[in-house]
């Protein structure tokens, strides 16, 4: 099953606006890659000020209807939605492969992780529920109910470019906002197809839209007073920049940032597993996940043990098209992140770590113009060194040496961000005081990227959340409504004329 007309026909990938695609006519585009070759594969349009106000006026049209649809009804428009998702999974696998480089297989895994969140906003209408207290005085109830904020935007990062949206517009949708998209420029496809595979399930015009662009569009949403709320999703300081000029123009925001994930290998660990578990979650789609493990924490006598383990694994990665079936590792998304990554081994080089596996320069025969660099594996880093402290965002793993199990929490306790974190032990009790005394957001035991289903929610700590509440699950749901209180009393009680005190239960 090919794409939707509307989207192989098009050359630049343009927005999509009151249930249609619109070229832009802002005159500005950027090149889109396909990371394997090197080659400029298509443009996106990089929107204007003009081209969101459109956006937001045409979801602001389509908010009042949508939101008055029952809950079930618009719950059934995301359930053709799903159907039409798992239909065209592969299309959409494959257009992530185009643009972003990650291998197929793993490109399937995110089109099925943005699923699992479809479902869950298929049940949505359970969360709506308000609660009810009979007779808070006499004759007199006391209800609440969840009503949808108005226009709500989210603005997105290349690394996940289905699975990241649907954390935020399912469940936008399902709660009765209309939504406005900003999908990262670097991988814009996949965005515009679920907009085509959205009117095909029924939604109407306005209340999903899409505008391509960078930091033009962005302002624009962030300062314009109809958009209501902003979910973000990116590196940690355009997250706080979004996070404070959304609430300096009064709205809600919840702004997910970087990450820099450890995983603490204990002595007891299974080390085969341990070994399975680093070299999947460092090198997997490249390290370009949020929930990547970046640091494996090696306690007691666990690095003798494991870093030749890791070094001959490291070495073996299948670095190839992401299209190639038995590729284990793709390229970079693009050149320039590809040179920061390389230039991060350099830095851990001239810092003192052991570059045990070097990476850099890794060709792949018929892609020689293509964004890789092999997996590259550290040890000796120390909490000094910038390799440890900043995100690389790349197929970089840096092993620490811990002598225990208070050395290792305190060095994940003291890093600046605290999005996931994953501890391999045979002992309960190390891992019950890891789950308690741990400060990050997601927690493995024995599981290395320890991403919440649908109905969990998903937020990490410090640096790396902006907000109050996690993406989607039940805070989604808080996120994208307002609560109302009523308090009733119907005529029958009232009339024993007006009352000039305090209201008290009586
Ligand atoms: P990014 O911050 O460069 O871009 C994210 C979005 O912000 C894009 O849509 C981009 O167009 C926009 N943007 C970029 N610069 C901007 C500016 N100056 N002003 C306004 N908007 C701007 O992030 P990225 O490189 O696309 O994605 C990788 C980053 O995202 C990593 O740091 C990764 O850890 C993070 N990430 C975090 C999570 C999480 O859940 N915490 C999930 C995925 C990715």
């Amino acid at each position: 099953m090919g794409a939707p007309e509307s989207f192989t026909a098009s050359a630049e990938v343009g927005h999509y606006i009151a249930g249609r695609p619109v070229a832009s006519t802002s005159g500005r585009r950027q090149a889109v890659y396909n990371p394997a070759t090197g080659r400029v594969a298509r443009q996106v349009a990089l929107g204007s000020v003009d081209e969101v106000h459109a956006a937001v006026e045409a979801a602001k049209a389509a908010f009042p209807a949508w939101a008055d649809t029952p809950p079930i009804r618009r719950a059934r428009v995301l359930n053709n939605f799903l159907a039409l998702l798992n239909e065209h999974k592969d299309t959409l696998a494959a257009m992530i492969t185009a643009e972003h480089g990650k291998v197929f297989t793993d490109a399937q895994g995110e089109v099925s992780r943005g699923i699992d969140i479809v479902e869950f906003a298929c049940g949505v209408p359970q969360l709506l529920k308000g609660d009810f207290t009979d007779q808070v005085s006499t004759g007199i109830d006391n209800w609440t109910l969840r009503q949808p904020l108005g226009v709500v935007a989210g603005i997105t990062p290349f690394n996940f470019p289905c699975m990241v949206p649907c954390w935020m517009f399912p469940v936008a949708l399902a709660c009765g906002n209309s939504f406005i998209l900003k999908p990262s420029e670097r991988d814009p496809s996949p965005s515009l197809f679920m907009a085509e595979l959205l009117r095909q399930a029924g939604l109407p015009d306005g209340v999903f839209n899409v505008v391509q662009g960078d930091k033009v569009v962005v302002d624009a949403l962030l300062t314009h007073p109809d958009v209501k709320a902003l979910s973000f999703v990116g590196s940690t300081p355009i997250a706080q920049y979004i996070y404070e000029t959304g609430a300096h123009h009064g709205k809600r925001v919840q702004a997910l940032g970087g990450a820099k994930n450890h995983m603490v290998v204990m002595p007891d660990a299974d080390l085969d597993q341990a070994v399975d578990a680093l070299i999947g979650a460092a090198y997997g789609s490249a390290g370009e996940r949020c929930m990547a493990i970046s640091v494996a924490v090696l306690v007691g006598d666990v690095a003798d043990k494991i870093v030749p383990k890791l070094a001959e694994r490291a070495k073996a990665l299948k670095v190839k098209n992401g299209m190639e079936l038995d590729a284990e590792m793709g390229p970079i998304v693009t050149r320039q992140a590809l040179e920061r990554i390389e230039g991060y081994i350099a830095l851990g080089v001239k810092e003192g770590a052991t570059l045990v596996v070097d990476g850099r320069g890794h060709q792949v025969p018929g892609h020689e113009d293509g964004f890789f660099t092999g997996g590259t594996l550290f040890d000796h880093v120390t909490p000094s060194m910038r390799i440890y402290k900043e995100e690389i965002f790349g197929p970089v793993l840096a092993c620490v040496r811990a002598h225990d199990f208070a050395e290792a929490v305190q060095l994940v306790n003291e890093h600046e961000f605290g999005n996931g974190v994953a501890c391999y032990t045979r002992d309960g009790n190390i891992a019950r005081e890891f789950a308690r005394r741990i400060q990050v957001g997601m927690v493995g035991i024995n599981v290395p990227i320890p991403v919440p289903m649908a109905w969990h929610g998903f937020g990490g700590w410090k640096k790396s959340l902006f907000g109050d509440t996690h993406a989607y699950g039940e805070e989604g749901v808080r996120f994208y409504t307002k609560q109302k209180s009523i308090m009733q009393r119907w005529p029958e009680s009232t009339a024993k004329g007006a009352e000039f005190v305090m209201p008290t239960a009586k």
